[in-house]
């Protein structure tokens, strides 16, 4: 359908970014691999997975999906050791710190825009001997026994 003649309501818009984590796997409605599919079938295959198969012909007249390949947007998650990813700022340095999501800092979480900030904080707290601390809203893990046999039993 042209991009004219679909309905639109005048007023409201609504933006929902996805990503897809097994794009090489065929869907289970839509048998393609979702590296393959256009946005209107990837949208069909959500719509499905959902349940909400009775406004299975109405949304992707009301819905534009536009795709874009992110080979490198889960790098950050790929198996490392401490040594693989320099220190934020790194002793006995006073002059240069490393900055963004590769770098180390202890018990945090990388991905959001927050774990940069941490990072700057910490280069900056640590050369410039500001004492202060930085606080997180997500901490890592590791000592966190618990959590971490929940989030094996969703897995
Ligand atoms: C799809 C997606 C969705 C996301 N959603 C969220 C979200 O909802 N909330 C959230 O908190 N985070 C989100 N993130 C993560 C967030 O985007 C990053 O954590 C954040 O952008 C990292 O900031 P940064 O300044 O460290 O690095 P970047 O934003 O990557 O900035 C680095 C900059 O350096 C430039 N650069 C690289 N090399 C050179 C060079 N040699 N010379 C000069 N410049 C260079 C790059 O062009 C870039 O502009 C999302 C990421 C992705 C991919």
């Amino acid at each position: 359908m042209a991009d004219a003649e679909r309905p639109r309501s005048s007023s409201r818009r609504e933006a929902i970014p996805g990503y897809g984590l097994l794009i090489e796997d065929d869907g289970d409605y839509v048998k393609k691999k979702m590296s393959q599919s256009t946005g209107e079938e990837i949208l069909t295959e959500l719509i499905c997975q959902l349940g909400f198969d009775d406004i299975l012909c109405e949304v992707p007249t009301t819905t534009d999906v536009t795709t874009v390949m992110m080979p490198y947007a889960s790098s950050l998650f790929s198996r490392r050791i401490p040594a693989d990813r320099p220190q934020g700022a790194p002793r006995p340095s006073r002059e240069f710190a490393f900055l963004g999501q590769f770098t180390d800092l202890p018990e945090d979480v990388v991905f959001a825009v927050e774990y940069s900030v941490h990072g700057a904080m910490y280069a900056v707290y640590r050369l410039f001997g500001v004492d202060r601390e930085i606080r997180r809203s997500t901490t890592g893990s590791s000592t966190q026994r618990s959590a971490l046999l929940r989030s094996s039993k969703v897995a």
